[in-house]
């Protein structure tokens, strides 16, 4: 069965809520799946797609980055959300000329990112002409045509913006960079800027290596887990597995969160019969109720109780023989945390001290530590200094480059890593880009180019005029809504290359294109026979990706194709670049790579061996720390900051429900949370609820507050929000991404990774007027 897609869009209104879970997976999370595969694609087509996710033969889910096992691999290596995400690459609804026909871009743009999603797979190019009311067919050598024209009627090339998704595979990624950088430009912003950047930027300076130090073995081998700022039960569920073998190894956990998320509680594992019938495997032994933003008081002061206990009890704590070997700044960062402000922990953390001691204690016992973080973490206006405090800690305890312990930032979407890899970034080091141009006979530029942030000002200032995105939804994922999406309509050209329907279709330059691409699931069939891709995983595993359903529509393109196709039209068959000869075989653009990116020597060859192979990280292979400038790990000395809130205004952080991944929303309900049927909600401690006069269920508008000169404050406001009394932390808010993202002004970024602060933005609730209409 095939059901047709709702007609609706969200009503809070018809906003059901009930009581939260205590525990993630379990049967509910086999019957979703199943429920939206068979929704989507039906029986038969949901079982013959689901036995290929994530499997050596098969294709990589389309969700996020949790690496596979190495060696044994289970019939299903898959969670709730993989399907899902599965289910809607692989749908049967198809978004045709007819359907762009019927609707008009103004109706279109009406409706919800849930809405359009759900249309299904686009069929054929479409191009929206200045003035058109519609989108009308093109086919492919007129598309990259009008593209290719409007690029060279640029005054420079650093008037375009070359967006890209972390869904982008290495090869479509390599090439694209490549394209972009003979174009003459380094504008190449990417959704990492949006999300991990601050992980990077952290751990680049402290390790030397912007990636995390771990395996997925060492992840089941630590006796501590410490999980902070994230929410595995829905963001990276099977996850879980690990934490289970984990626990099932005697590890203890340590969950550090604002909410008691499904997830870190515990796991009813769905591979296993007492996981689907009993009571499921109890995860954190310790649930730490931060308060937003607190995180970098509390590892200052664990470093602090560290040290103390140290010096109490001298060569217990302290790795002091890899403190002295591998590390620099030791004395500065002790003695900086030697003073550390316990009046500001206590108001920074919201925690007791004896439940700061607590985890302190367990750091000391533990043999081997690893911490995992996510965006819970990464999102702050001082995300940069919590993550460097992280590596302080682990540092102090050489709990890097030492089986079962080490540094994870949990990575989002499925290719995120692997893209920065391959050269997406708006400032690739000079080794690459010196390598890149003896490969290819091309001089790349040495400019930084622009980051998302820089790209959505230069779009909004007309300093950028064409704007093309491999995958995403920028329109959505970007934070201040109304300045993005002015943005992009100040464009003279925006594309996209995407598999379905979403609101930066609708949100469009004067002229705007969108180019249907493969999925993961589908066979890639080229001049050499069926092709395969590559990805990497959030622990530097670079491994296949093989597609093999039929495609969508016999008029889509591979991302490859699409981007070697646009080059020929760019540059003509004359250009240094073989573009035609790589877009028909893979292991061409593979033996380019092998030549370029460092660590990917023999790159065709080991990507075939069955799990593919990990890419070197100096810190976690030999605790050598050679990216750094003195060849040594960093100890940083941070000032702590302490975010005050004025009486009335709560900190809130956007989050995602349990049925969505990103920007993609599967449906309405929040499981894990107990919401059903919306996604404009705000959690708010029912404590906090009383004190500010409102009552559970009514609906406020969420107001920001942002203090601008010469003007004083200037406020947003999100309409329409319907409070939900929930246990969060006292003082601290939620809310669904991207509905919240219009609270957050461009401007607000996190010191030196300039990533979007989606976390801890004070706002107030002010009640709304009850009204039945959507
Ligand atoms: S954990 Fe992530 S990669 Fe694995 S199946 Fe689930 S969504 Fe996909």
């Amino acid at each position: 069965m095939v059901s047709t897609p709702p007609e609706r869009d969200v009503n809070e209104a018809e906003l059901d809520v009930t009581t939260r879970k205590t525990w993630a997976a379990g049967i509910p999370g086999v019957t979703t799946s199943l429920r939206r595969g068979v929704e989507q694609m039906g029986a038969l087509r949901t079982g013959a797609t689901l036995r290929l996710l994530n499997q050596r033969e098969g294709f990589d889910c389309p969700g996020c980055a949790w690496p596979e096992p190495r060696g044994h691999r289970s019939v299903a290596e898959f969670c709730e959300n993989g399907a899902k995400a599965v289910a809607e690459e692989a749908t049967r609804r198809r978004v045709g000329p007819e359907f762009f026909a019927e609707h008009p871009i103004a109706e279109l743009a009406e409706r919800t990112d849930y809405w359009l999603g759900q249309q299904g797979r686009i069929t054929q190019p479409v191009v929206l002409r200045p003035g058109a009311t519609h989108y009308t067919p093109i086919d492919w050598s007129a598309a990259f045509e009008l593209i290719a024209g409007q690029l060279r009627a640029l005054s420079t090339p650093d008037e375009a913006v070359f967006y890209t998704s972390g869904r982008t595979s290495n090869e479509a990624a390599f090439l694209y960079q490549l394209l972009v950088r003979s174009f003459g430009t380094n504008n190449l912003p990417d959704c990492s800027n949006m999300c991990h950047e601050s992980s990077g930027a952290a751990l680049a300076e402290t390790t030397g290596i912007g990636k995390g130090s771990v395996t997925l073995e060492d992840v089941t081998r630590a006796d501590l887990l410490v999980v902070v700022g994230q929410n595995p039960g829905t963001n990276h569920p099977r996850m879980l597995s690990a934490l289970e073998k984990a626990k099932a190894n005697g590890a203890r956990i340590i969950a550090v969160n604002p909410l008691p998320e499904a997830g870190l509680l515990r796991f009813k594992n769905p591979q296993k019969v007492s996981g689907l019938l009993g009571k499921g495997t109890a995860l954190a032994d310790v649930f730490c109720q931060i308060r937003l933003g607190g995180d970098q008081a509390l590892f200052q002061a664990i470093g602090h109780l560290l040290l103390r206990w140290e010096a109490e009890r001298p060569g217990t704590v302290v790795d002091r023989d890899f403190v002295a070997g591998s590390t620099e700044g030791f004395e500065e960062y002790a003695a900086h945390v030697a003073e550390v402000d316990w009046e500001a922990v206590d108001v920074a953390t919201g925690l007791d001290r004896a439940e700061v001691e607590r985890v302190a204690r367990m750091f000391a016992e533990s043999e081997r530590t690893v911490v995992c973080w996510a965006m819970g973490l990464t999102q702050h206006k001082h995300s940069v200094p919590t993550i460097r405090e992280i590596a302080n800690v682990a540092l102090l305890r050489g709990m890097i480059g030492k089986p079962g312990a080490g540094l994870c930032p949990v990575r989002g979407h499925s290719n995120v890593q692997g893209d920065r890899t391959m050269g997406i970034w708006e400032k690739m080091p000079e080794k690459f880009l010196a390598a890149l141009d003896t490969e290819f006979g091309i001089t790349a530029p040495r400019s930084h180019g622009l980051d998302t942030v820089g790209a959505i000002r230069a779009m909004r200032d007309g300093q950028a005029r064409v704007f093309m995105a491999v995958g995403g939804n920028f329109a959505s994922a970007s934070p201040d809504t109304a300045v993005t999406e002015a943005a992009l309509r100040a464009c003279d050209l925006t594309v996209h290359v995407s598999t379905k329907l979403n609101r930066s279709h609708v949100v469009h330059g004067r002229t705007a294109l969108i180019l249907p691409t493969r999925g993961r699931t589908e066979r890639d069939e080229q001049a050499a026979g069926e092709q395969f891709v590559t990805v990497e995983d959030s622990m530097s595993v670079v491994h296949r990706s093989r597609g093999r359903l039929e495609p969508a529509s016999e008029h889509l393109m591979s991302e490859v194709g699409i981007v070697c196709g646009l080059a020929l039209a760019l540059f003509g068959p004359e250009h240094p670049v073989p573009w035609a000869a790589l877009s028909g075989d893979y292991d061409l653009v593979r033996d380019r790579i092998s030549r370029v990116v460092p660590g990917c020597a023999d790159y065709n060859a080991r990507v075939r061996e069955p799990d593919g192979f990990v890419l070197p990280h100096a810190p976690r292979d030999s605790r050598e720390f050679t990216g750094t400038r003195t060849g040594k790990a960093v100890f940083t000395a941070n000032p702590l900051t302490v975010l005050r809130v004025p009486p009335g205004r709560l900190l809130l952080q956007t989050l995602r429900s349990h049925d969505q991944y990103n920007t993609t929303i599967y449906g309405l309900d929040d499981r894990y949370r107990g919401i059903k049927d919306g996604r404009r909600v705000v959690l708010v401690n029912p404590h906090d609820i009383t004190d500010l006069g409102l009552a559970d269920g009514q609906l406020v508008t969420l107001i920001s507050e942002w203090p601008e000169d010469p003007t004083g404050v200037v406020e947003r406001h999100a309409h329409r929000f319907r409070v939900v009394a929930y246990d969060t932390t006292r003082g601290c808010a939620a809310a669904y991404f991207p509905e919240a993202n219009s609270l957050i002004p461009l401007d607000s970024t996190a010191d030196t990774s300039n990533t979007p602060t989606s976390k801890s933005v004070v706002i107030r609730l002010e009640p709304e007027v009850v009204s039945d209409e959507p």
